[in-house]
């Protein structure tokens, strides 16, 4: 299948549920994205800004651009003037630079906390612990330009889908806690992302709201050519 229906595939079998498609285009060409957007594509997730940034001007201004890997605060700027969401938010630190540069373009920077949920020792995120630290104190209440919108989690590279059902139920868990603790009022919170080419049915069936689909739909990445 090209590129385009794949993109109509996924967006059919979403039609109608509470999930929608993040796109995940890093290493890949413009022009392979391009091919995704004619295909009526908008949402694409790359993990690394200086990638995203020399990208964007190169495709239309109505791309939905998600950072969805770990973001260094050095490089935030690189990305504060058109990101539509940073997903792997896990530090204070990270988002009060994601504050200060967003306040430099006078906008309002939506972000999702990244848990840990795989065990995997190798991949970022935040406890339920972490998280509730950072929302209860003084240092993040007067972050006024970034919104937090959600949760995101990567899962364990496994084909056990009990375990992977176990991570999503855990993932989903959280943002119910932080929920009810801290946006009980705020219908902005309302994000799971998880679920990725080889997982994302049991992602959807256990609540995502975003899926971040690469390879599933671009193909297989090869990283031994920059874009
Ligand atoms: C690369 C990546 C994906 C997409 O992975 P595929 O297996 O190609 O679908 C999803 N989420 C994150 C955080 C990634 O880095």
């Amino acid at each position: 299948m090209t590129i385009q229906e794949n993109i109509q595939d996924f967006q059919r079998r979403l039609h109608g549920t509470n999930c929608q498609l993040i796109a995940v285009s890093k290493t890949h060409p413009v022009e392979l994205i391009q091919e995704a957007y004619d295909g009526g594509q908008r949402a694409f997730g790359e993990n690394k800004a200086q990638e995203m940034k020399d990208k964007q001007p190169q495709l239309p201004s109505d791309v939905e651009w998600h950072m969805i890997g770990h973001l260094q605060t050095n490089k935030v700027k690189y990305i504060a003037p058109f990101v539509r969401l940073i997903q792997s938010v896990d530090s204070l630190r990270l988002l009060q630079e994601i504050n200060k540069q967003a306040q430099k373009h006078h906008r309002v920077i939506d972000c999702l906390l990244q848990f840990y949920i795989a065990e995997e020792e190798t991949k970022f995120g935040l406890d339920l612990e972490e998280a509730r630290q950072i929302l209860r104190s003084e240092d993040f209440a007067v972050l006024n330009n970034v919104r937090i919108c959600g949760v995101m989690g990567v899962a364990t590279n496994t084909e056990d889908e009990q375990h992977l059902q176990r991570e999503f139920a855990r993932l989903r868990g959280y943002f119910e806690a932080l929920q009810q603790e801290f946006f009980k009022d705020a219908p902005h919170f309302k994000e799971i992302s998880m679920g990725m080419s080889s997982d994302y049915r049991l992602a959807i069936a256990e609540g995502s709201t975003m899926i971040r689909v690469g390879s599933a739909i671009f193909g297989h990445r090869d990283y031994s050519v920059t874009p």
